[in-house]
């Protein structure tokens, strides 16, 4: 028999109502439900990773709110330790039941064993449900019983299984408490940068929430998920999903999307073909890549996977590291990614790994540096994700790239930015100069610098560090390392 005492449906980083199992379950129990989402102190992994996502945090927060209030619910807002607010709202609602979308990360998951033992002791039982991957990474295992090492298998693995379960759509309508517990507001979280508001520009770009995530889904789905294959390497195209800080807010689920890819498969003639939606979901997948890497080897953002590189000379180069995160390093293809990132708290994958590899092989900074600046400033940032694409250009990683391959900035920027847009859209200053010169303005005689109204050294930097020595003292750091083994 249904029980009649309310049941509160705690949110963390599942902010929607579609393909939402807990709220499933939720509605179907018949018990009131009560929808709050608590915002835990920072470092708590239920907190958004920075400041870039807490902008986008307060958006998503008011759209669930919205779409909660359209279905004639609430949701409550609170702050604090989730334990103690949670036993709080339970003693004041007679609610003895916390549904929750179980997080996919080993941190989050061990605070929820914790939390449940809490709230278990006051008589309240935490239930959790999946949704926020589209495998547990507990259980896909190599045919020894461990865990993958490398992508390809994993993928293979992945496959051989069932296709992921259609994503299910959010309850028509549930019992709602007759009494609404109160609520603080959300100005009170404090979320949005102000003085300077260096998000001005992240509204243009983005709709945080639902609805921005569903209506950016099918805009890629009949638009450009048709080429994606080739278009996604080039950061001058709008050829990507731009689905990564709706995932990472869990705006919506990784099955909605598959299963929207999966539609568009039997599509008419015209539509992407079968290599652009395989090589889709291969990205989708190395999302799960990482969450499983995350799963066996918890100190991902922190320790390298590879101890050999312990010992690695890193250099400590506070002028350098200003440039790159600045996006004034003189390389234009490193400075429109970092300046993309500071207007949009985005940036294009091949150019992440342009500049991860410019910050580590030709600054030689460790990768740890750069991962915090990226948890920081990304919409996105992804516990998994950044992580473990941190350690693969380092080389570091499980399944990394080699870190003898180092990336040529210039040729880089030439190959995947062939007409310079990228690079004239972030970095307006070189827009002048003829394509050729485009990607290395260093090379450009003082006529042409005039001729595009540069003066290098004043309205643009002159390369921080020359390629090839740079190169070259990389090389030598890891010579020495393997040295020392
Ligand atoms: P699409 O090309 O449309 O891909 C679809 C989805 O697949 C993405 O939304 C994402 O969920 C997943 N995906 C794509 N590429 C990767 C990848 N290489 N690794 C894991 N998942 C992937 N991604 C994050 O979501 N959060 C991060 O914090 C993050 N940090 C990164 C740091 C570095 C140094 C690098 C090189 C990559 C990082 N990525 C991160 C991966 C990737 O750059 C982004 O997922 C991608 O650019 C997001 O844009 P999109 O949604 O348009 O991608």
């Amino acid at each position: 028999m249904a029980s009649s005492s309310p049941l509160i449906l705690w949110f963390r980083k599942d902010l929607r109502l579609d393909d939402h199992i807990a709220l499933i379950k939720a509605a179907r129990s018949g018990r009131p439900v009560i929808p709050v989402f608590i915002l835990a102190d920072e470092g708590s992994p239920y907190a958004p990773l920075g400041a870039a996502q807490r902008w986008w945090l307060n958006h998503s927060l008011e759209a669930l709110a919205r779409s909660l209030e359209q279905k004639g619910s609430r949701l409550v807002l609170r702050r604090g330790a989730p334990e103690t607010v949670l036993a709080a709202l339970a003693a004041e609602t007679g609610a003895n039941v916390v549904a929750v979308t179980d997080l996919p990360d080993p941190a989050g998951r061990k605070e929820d064993e914790r939390i449940a033992g809490v709230l278990e002791e006051r008589g309240v039982a935490l239930h959790g449900f999946g949704g926020l991957l589209l495998h547990d990474p507990e259980k896909l295992r190599t045919g020894s019983g461990g865990g993958f090492r490398v992508y390809t298998p994993f993928w293979r693995a992945l496959n051989q299984q069932a296709a992921p379960a259609p994503p299910r759509p959010a309850p028509d309508a549930w019992t709602h408490p007759a009494r609404w517990p109160e609520s603080e507001p959300l100005t009170s979280f404090d979320l949005l940068p102000r003085k300077p508001d260096w998000a001005r520009e992240f509204g243009s770009h983005w709709t945080p929430g639902e609805k921005g995530a569903l209506d950016r889904l099918h805009r890629f789905t009949e638009g450009a998920l048709k080429g994606y294959a080739v278009n996604r390497d080039r950061p001058g195209i709008d050829g990507t999903s731009g689905m990564s800080p709706h995932l990472a807010m869990g705006e919506v689920s990784p099955r909605r999307i598959w299963a929207a890819v999966e539609e568009r498969r039997e599509g008419e003639r015209n539509g992407p073909d079968g290599e652009d939606i395989e090589r889709y979901q291969k990205e989708l997948v190395w999302r799960e890549f990482s969450y499983h890497l995350l799963h066996h080897f918890p100190e991902l953002a922190t320790r390298n996977w590879t101890p050999a590189f312990d010992s690695f000379s890193w250099v400590d180069d506070p002028a350098g590291l200003e440039a790159w995160k600045r996006g004034l390093t003189g390389y234009p293809i490193v400075d429109a990614g970092m300046r993309q990132l500071w207007r949009h708290g985005w940036m294009h994958n091949r150019v992440r790994m342009i500049v991860a590899s410019f910050l580590i092989k030709d600054l030689l900074i460790d990768w740890r540096v750069g991962e915090k600046w990226f948890r920081d400033t990304l919409v996105d940032a992804d516990p998994g994700s950044n992580a473990a694409s941190w350690q693969w250009v380092a080389g570091s990683g499980a399944d990394a790239s080699p870190f003898f391959r180092i990336f040529n900035p210039i040729l880089q920027g030439e190959k995947f930015d062939p007409d310079g847009t990228y690079v004239r859209t972030f970095v307006p200053e070189l827009s002048r100069l003829p394509t050729k010169l485009i990607h290395r303005p260093f090379e450009a005689s003082l006529v042409e610098l005039r001729a595009a109204g540069i003066s290098l050294g004043s309205t643009y930097p002159r390369p921080v560090v020359d390629h090839r020595f740079a190169r070259d003292r990389a090389l030598a750091a890891l010579a020495e390392l393997k040295a020392e083994k």
